[in-house]
């Protein structure tokens, strides 16, 4: 019996035989060739089937495990057309008339290699999708069957390297039992592919996953990020215990998915979702979301070379706010810049993106862009629930020039005619530190908050969080981040005001307790998350989390109120 430690990625544990994934390498040759046109032709040609290819990914992903793990996809598709790509491809092509195979292969690894050397999860992630889409480019050019060796044939847990968006579509998802990867982070594939599907992940775990063989035994304990080969039989039988008490829960979770989340003693919060495009609503409603605490409207404005238009932004608005009939619907106005960037709008290169002109502050420099946003956000909230919210408000002064803007748009409307939603409730996002601080002044201006401890725990603790060796630096159960989401709560309540929190740590069963006691309104998380949250809050009372909550706030590291919250809520621990 050996364990490795790795990342815990997707809850649960899983109990199965080895299948070692392995890639079939592609012999890429340099040829030279007399006809560039003919080449680029039959590119063009590889590129559309590719594109093909990945829109039924796309649809087969959505399907099998939901919104964000299908979205890969839809990067990809835009990684066939990204210009520098295809246009060094081309350049090569013709210049020095080799075959297109040989161009794309070397271009492609050369990006990747660039990305990589940054040291930043995201960008490996993107690094491992270059690869996956130039890959799949050259099968189709190359008239190669497009599959790696991925029959399972029985239940088995899948062990690799890491595995590309387009491996993990070719897996025979009944029998995938989990995933043991060497590479990749929280956020990687694999993690947001498993937690779609729902079952246990650990990834990270190094080179010591080489040690395992196929039909191997493995657990894959997800909730503590580690795998055990060959486990003895008195260790086997403990997790079996354990994987029949976390099956336990996940059913009993399921079976109360649609009740309203009330505590045992009658203290009844939101539990809503947070969604990326339209594609998210069904996933949202079936998991039991009461509504939609985050709708991160950049799914129109990323993946195209021109702006979305007003009517366009209208009819998806209203498509998402009419879906959830009177249930709240909160749509969040532009967020890009940082680690997004739409290059058809022209953003001056940054030293410090996550510093600079970010969401608002973009929206507010360039009317062009934020007014078409904000008429079809009134337009398409007649009638229905939808509510409006800023990110990244910094002061007073960033909600008094937006809500001018807005109040433009409404009278403009009106001139011309139109039907808006004069009751439309406004918040903004409480994710810089100085908007935490200044907490009470800010809610004499807006109807709500949502607090996104994403980003409020990156900018309170200088740890940048693509970066996953600053992840626990990073991380939201840091006191100080603690403290600053008390503040926010209390400072909101006093004025009457309703807070919500819509980053990661909504739906962590560990911060739940603590987010309860200290009083929060609304928790909104990915779909797949709700069922357990629901069955948490359900299972406990408000006055033991007030009392978790006090004794958290007084811990001294992010370790420490992990530890105290599982002892003093054994409901947290369902694996
Ligand atoms: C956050 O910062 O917590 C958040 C929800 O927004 P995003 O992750 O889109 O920046
Ligand atoms: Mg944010």
């Amino acid at each position: 019996m050996e364990t490795i430690s790795g990342i815990p990625a997707s809850y649960g544990i899983a109990i199965g035989p080895a299948f070692v994934f392995g890639h079939a390498e592609l012999e890429i040759e340099t040829v030279s060739i007399d006809d560039p046109e003919a080449e680029w032709q039959r590119f063009e040609k590889a590129r559309e089937e590719s594109r093909l290819q990945l829109e039924d990914a796309y649809s087969v992903t959505l399907e099998d495990c939901g919104e964000e793990a299908a979205g890969i996809f839809n990067a990809q598709m835009m990684m066939l057309d990204d210009p520098e790509l295809i246009g060094t491809v081309k350049e090569r092509v013709q210049n020095e008339l080799i075959n297109v195979e040989a161009a794309l292969y070397e271009t492609a690894e050369k990006f990747a290699c660039q990305l990589e050397a940054i040291e930043d999860e995201y960008l490996s992630a993107r690094a491992l999708d270059i690869r996956d889409v130039s890959s799949r480019c050259l099968r189709n050019l190359l008239g190669l069957y497009d599959s790696p060796a991925a029959s399972l044939g029985k239940p088995s847990i899948i062990v690799a390297q890491d595995l590309t968006p387009s491996d993990t579509v070719l897996l025979e998802k009944d029998y995938v039992l989990g995933f043991c990867t060497a590479k990749g982070g929280s956020t990687s594939h694999t993690a947001i592919l498993a937690r779609g599907l729902g079952i246990p992940a650990v990834v990270g775990a190094g080179d010591q996953v080489g040690q395992i063989d196929q039909d191997d035994t493995l657990v894959v304990d997800g909730d503590a990020g580690e795998v055990i080969i060959n486990p003895t039989a008195k260790s086997l039988k403990e997790f079996q215990k354990r994987q029949a008490h976390f099956l336990e829960v996940q059913a009993e979770a399921e079976s109360i998915s649609h009740e309203p989340a009330v505590t045992t003693d009658g203290h009844q919060v939101e539990v809503v979702a947070n969604i990326g495009s339209e594609d998210g609503i069904e996933p949202a409603l079936e998991a039991g979301a009461e509504g939609v605490g985050l709708l991160r409207s950049e799914f129109l404005y990323l993946e195209r070379d021109t702006l979305p238009t007003e009517e366009e932004q209208y009819h998806s608005y209203k498509n998402i706010a009419d879906a959830f009939g009177d249930k709240p619907v909160i749509l969040r106005s532009l967020d890009v810049g940082g680690d997004k960037d739409i290059p058809y709008i022209d953003m001056p290169e940054e030293a410090n993106p996550f510093l600079g002109i970010r969401a608002i502050r973009l929206c507010l420099d360039r009317p062009d862009i934020f007014k078409p946003q904000l008429r079809a956000a009134l337009r398409a909230g007649y009638g229905n629930n939808l509510k409006l919210m800023f990110p990244m408000v910094g002061s007073v002064d960033d909600v008094l020039r937006t809500r001018e803007v807005l109040e433009e748009c409404r009278v403009e409307l009106k001139d011309e005619g139109y039907d808006v939603a004069d009751m439309m409730e406004i918040g903004i996002m409480i994710e810089i530190p100085s908007a935490a601080i200044i907490a009470d002044q800010l809610a004499e201006v807006v109807d709500f908050f949502s607090i996104g401890t994403n980003d409020l725990s990156q900018y309170t603790m200088a740890a940048d969080r693509t970066n996953a060796r600053v992840a626990t630096q990073a991380s939201g159960f840091q006191p100080a981040v603690f403290r600053l989401i008390k503040n926010v709560i209390e400072a909101a309540h006093e004025k009457g005001k309703w807070v919500g929190l819509c980053g990661e740590m909504a739906g962590e069963l560990l911060a739940i307790p603590i987010l309860l006691g200290l009083g929060l309104d609304e928790f909104s998380m990915n779909p797949p998350a709700i069922p357990f949250a629901k069955r948490l809050i359900r299972s406990i009372s408000l006055e033991e989390a007030r009392q978790v909550a006090n004794t958290a706030l007084n811990l001294k590291s992010d370790h420490e109120i992990r530890e105290y919250v599982q002892q003093a809520i054994p409901e947290v621990n369902i694996g």
